[in-house]
């Protein structure tokens, strides 16, 4: 994702989920697979193939409704969304300073039960210069 390069969000820099599961389709052929991870991805299977094929398809198939993704920055930051600070807990210092394992589990539980109202809600507009940090900036 170009995140804090706002103007690159509709360059099309990018190819389609739709388009790459075309193009395995027409030469391998590709199914929905029965296996499900746990995370966003949309999982689908080349016939015979013992493994699978996880597509995460941000840019052409927006899933922040369901994201149920955290991040740790570069700089000890977890993160409940790549878009939106809100919330953020600032694990370096804490943990620096001796916060307890309990106390820290009390907050992120916390901001997991708060993450689907944080969850970014205008992922097609880019961030719209809500902050300008970079992708490799964050972390990611
Ligand atoms: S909710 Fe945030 S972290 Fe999750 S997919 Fe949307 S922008 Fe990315």
């Amino acid at each position: 994702m170009p995140i804090g390069n706002v103007h690159l969000f509709g360059d099309r820099g990018w190819v389609s989920s739709a388009d790459l599961r075309e193009s395995i389709r027409d030469r391998w052929g590709l199914t929905e697979s029965q296996v499900r991870g746990a995370g966003p991805a949309d999982v689908f299977q080349i016939p015979g193939a013992k493994g699978t094929l996880g597509f995460i398809s941000q840019m052409s198939e927006c899933f922040c409704d369901r994201c149920n993704r955290m991040r740790l920055s570069a700089d000890g930051w977890l993160r409940p969304c790549l878009l939106n600070e809100t919330g953020q807990i600032d694990l370096k210092t804490a943990l620096r300073s001796g916060t307890s394992t309990a106390q820290l589990q009390e907050q992120v539980s916390s901001l997991l039960a708060i993450k689907p109202e944080i969850n970014f809600k205008g992922r097609d507009s880019g961030n719209k210069g809500i902050y300008t940090r970079t992708m490799s900036q964050i972390g990611g």
